[in-house]
């Protein structure tokens, strides 16, 4: 058997209600905290109450969007001139990913250019940063268990990533009732968004037993609840199964990759305003069908990642066949009403651009077969 090794947060705590311990737990780690939400602070006020109850210090930010390095810089800032002591980051991908990026970056001093990929030095982080505890108000992103944070890079249309193994969270709790009240249409996207996180992993050729694991229960898990977690946001036996399918995505795609649909979401992602669990969720079904079609063409591997596609369509739909699985993932994504890349900005004559960059993103290299400049813009076109 292949060797490999698993890394996530230091504990994770999952069940409806555990997100009224966190001040709880806080508390063990320190009185002064920092916690980061997205653009509606409400999202927060429970939690900061419960905080203040404590008797902790608390300071609030609020990130609109994704995180920049600007934002991320200015919170270090702001949380080496508070002493900070422990980090909260509540919220989607956004909030969770700025929260890390700020604890990261607090105690790892110098430019912020140093750390990062592909625009940076992409220098390594020595300093343990600032505890944190991630606390996902959506189920799609896993980020309260991966080692990176997305951040744009608003002058060269950029996303990229900060990334170290000493960026996992601390803690690491996952409260399916925080996602009731999501409107039907962030439901859709960011459940398809970790779908995507769990078929990637189990077709990347850095798989491993582990992830497989998760990969096989967590894809279960979003073919029986999501369609019923968008129709009604309060049944708890759904929304249960989204928030541990977001989980075993985000513990998947954090020790064995992710594939092309990722590939091609950075560039857009970068280079438009548009969320990225609706960029996912727009092209999951056009490169699941170009992976296949490529994979019938044959290749080295390309046997045991075509078994692993049929097996996807009997976890999706109760039949062992990659184009069931394709039919599948086109029937959902269009009953569910997701918006097309055109709805999200992208234009035709973009799509060279995103294919070129897709080509060198960190990714695609994890995809089952390799996808041509060609393949890539086919795919887009199909979306747009
Ligand atoms: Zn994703």
């Amino acid at each position: 058997m292949t060797l490999f090794e698993f890394a996530t947060a230091g504990r994770i705590v999952f069940g409806e209600g555990s997100a009224a311990s966190i001040p709880g737990w806080a508390a063990e780690l320190g009185s002064m905290v920092l916690v980061v939400t997205g653009r509606d602070p409400g999202r927060a006020e429970s939690l900061v109450e419960g905080l203040q109850k404590q008797d902790a210090d608390v300071v609030l930010l609020c990130v609109d969007g994704e995180p920049d390095l600007a934002f991320v810089s200015g919170g270090a800032e702001l949380a080496r001139r508070r002493a900070v002591q422990v980090a909260i980051g509540i919220g989607g991908g956004s909030a969770i990913d700025a929260a890390k990026a700020i604890a990261a970056l607090a105690s790892n001093e110098g430019d912020p250019l140093d750390y990062l990929e592909v625009v940076g030095a992409g220098k390594a982080m020595v300093n343990a940063p600032l505890p944190l505890i991630a606390v996902p108000t959506t189920a799609g992103t896993g980020s309260e268990v991966t080692r990176n944070a997305v951040l744009s890079v608003p002058a060269r249309r950029l996303k990229v990533s900060l990334r170290s193994p000493l960026m996992l969270p601390r803690l690491a709790v996952i409260d399916p009732v925080l996602t009731y009240d999501l409107p039907p249409s962030i439901t859709a996207t960011t459940g398809l968004d970790a779908l995507t996180q769990l078929i990637e992993p189990f077709l990347s050729a850095r798989a491993n037993a582990m992830t497989d694991a998760l990969c096989r229960d967590g894809i279960g898990r979003v073919a029986r609840s999501l369609e019923r977690a968008y129709r009604d946001g309060h049944d708890a036996a759904a929304r249960a199964d989204m928030s541990l399918a977001s989980l075993f995505g985000g513990l998947a795609l954090a020790n064995a990759g992710l594939g092309a649909v990722h590939g091609l979401a950075a560039p857009i992602g970068g280079m438009f305003h548009a969320p990225h669990g609706a960029v996912c969720a727009a092209l999951l079904p056009h490169v699941m069908a170009a992976n296949v079609r490529a994979l019938c063409e044959g290749g080295a591997g390309a046997g045991a990642a075509l078994e692993r596609s049929a097996e996807i369509g009997h976890l999706l739909c109760g039949r062992p066949d990659a184009d069931a699985a394709v039919a599948w993932l086109r029937g959902i994504v269009e009953r569910l009403g997701v918006p097309r890349l055109g709805d999200l900005g992208v234009e035709a004559a973009d799509l060279p651009a995103i294919a070129e960059q897709a080509q060198h993103s960190s990714s695609m290299k994890g995809n089952p077969v390799a996808l041509g400049a060609d393949q890539l813009i086919a795919v887009l076109t199909a979306a747009l």
